[in-house]
């Protein structure tokens, strides 16, 4: 039975870089009709808040990872599990896998000379009955990680120092907690980030001292941005909250999510999670870093929204419009607004010239629209429109003709109206627009314009 897990620290905003892994694990569990356990790596008391913590559930369930599938387990606190780490160590120590040291930093440093080398390895045959926990790595040969995404990784052992498993007050630390709480919870597949795999060869001597077979190993690549850096919180916007905030759906960022390292067979892009979980295999995963393309995603979710039925689309898209706008406009425009938004929330101002007395012109877009011209052209408009059949087919037959005395073609002669009417060059299909904003508030703005 494959048992898959992710296991956050609940230290910040949830990553994109988490949910992606997150998903991959997701995948797995699915396909296989494995489980997913969610742990929670709460053990480093000074940096984590339970705020992260629901902040981690509540963007798992957005994205389709929920607690009421039969898939899912947990979630589970890894600080509950404080008695097995305990335990772990003890028997560690017990077998001459582990002893205790109790070498200042200076003093290693002072009998090797060099602060770039790890631990000496002073204490232990010295037998001392406290300090800190250490691990004894082997000294000579290599472990070899077999990674189902790098492949076969040789670390050296010699260059392994023999790292710490628990404090000198008996406290375990991460990199124990994490191969026991595995362990325990009969985890079979490790997917994560690729910044742990320097601590995998240690993790697997942890299991082979338990006396347990490793699980199978796959390191996804690190996420980057357009300048191939990793993406950090503080250069990128990385929290998945913020993105559904600004109006990208969950569907859309699932499915551009599971595009950063993996890619589907036959150039396809957009596609039902169901087709990915059938899909995804981890032999499939580039080694390769993951550019984070926001255009990408942008145009991604632009289809998914393209793709909702009206009614949704109506209901989500109200969340991004001023309260006090009227509903029964918003339904008017959204079909509109649905072939043009990217993100939900530049619904808004693609909208807003219909709900307000005047519009919000943008200084540019005046400028470049408003040349000659454009006050004749629109004062030509205006006495054409006046007694006009109020319909968008009409609205546009008579703008064109208009344009043509101008020498204008539609495109041309569209701009200068367009500004009037709504305050910018680009938005919605304009003649749709005038439709739904009546002849009186039309034509008062293009008076005003042109005055
Ligand atoms: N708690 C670790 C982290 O948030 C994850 C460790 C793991 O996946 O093994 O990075």
């Amino acid at each position: 039975k494959v048992r898959v897990r992710f296991a956050p620290s609940p230290t910040g905003m949830f990553h994109v870089g988490g949910a992606r892994s997150a998903l991959f694990n997701w995948a797995i569990a699915q396909q296989t009709g494995g489980t997913f356990v969610l742990r929670i790596e709460d053990t480093d008391a000074n940096r984590n808040r339970p705020e992260w913590t629901e902040g981690i559930i509540s963007a798992l369930a957005w994205i389709g990872v929920n607690s009421d599938s039969p898939h899912f387990e947990g979630p589970l606190m890894q600080s509950a599990q404080e008695a097995q780490h305990r335990a772990a160590v003890a028997g560690l120590l017990e077998a001459g896998h582990a002893y205790h040291c109790t070498c200042t930093r200076e003093e290693v440093i002072a009998r090797t000379g060099d602060s770039n080398r790890g631990y000496d390895g002073h204490c232990r045959d010295l037998a001392r009955p406290e300090g800190l926990v250490r691990f004894r790595t082997p000294d000579e040969g290599a472990t070899a990680v077999d990674d189902q995404v790098r492949g076969l990784v040789e670390f050296p052992n010699a260059a392994m120092e023999d790292f710490a498993v628990a404090r000198s007050d008996g406290s375990p630390l991460f990199i124990l907690a994490n191969v026991v709480d595995d362990i325990e919870m009969g985890i079979t597949h490790v997917l994560r980030g690729d910044e742990h795999l320097s601590n995998t060869p240690k993790q697997q001597l942890l299991w082979d001292a338990l006396g347990k077979t490793p699980p199978i190993w796959a390191h996804v690549p690190v996420i980057v941005n357009e300048k191939r850096q990793k993406l950090s919180k503080r250069r990128d916007k990385v929290a998945l909250e913020d993105y559904k905030a600004e109006g990208y759906l969950a569907d859309a960022m699932v499915n551009y999510l599971m595009l950063l390292g993996w890619a589907p067979s036959g150039d396809r892009e957009i596609l039902p999670w169901s087709d990915m979980v059938a899909e995804f295999a981890i032999a499939d995963i580039n080694s390769s870093p993951a550019f984070f393309d926001v255009k990408k995603l942008r145009a991604i979710n632009g289809e998914y929204i393209r793709a909702l039925p009206l009614e949704k689309f109506i209901a989500e898209g109200e969340a991004f419009l001023d309260p006090s706008w009227d509903r029964k406009v918003w339904a008017q425009l959204a079909e509109l607004a649905q072939t043009r938004a990217a993100v939900l929330s530049e619904i808004h101002n693609l909208v807003d010239f219909a709900f307000l007395d005047e519009p919000v012109f943008d200084e540019q877009s005046w400028t470049k629209a408003m040349k000659e011209p454009a006050a004749e052209l629109l004062a030509a408009t205006e006495e054409s429109y006046r007694e006009a059949p109020w319909t968008a087919e009409e609205l546009k037959n008579r703008l064109e003709a208009v344009g043509t005395e101008f020498g204008l073609k539609l495109g041309k002669a569209q701009a200068p109206v367009r500004v009037a009417v709504t305050g910018r060059t680009v938005g919605l299909p304009l003649f749709e627009s005038l439709e739904v904003l009546g002849r009186e508030r039309t034509l008062a703005r293009i008076a005003a314009a042109r005055a």
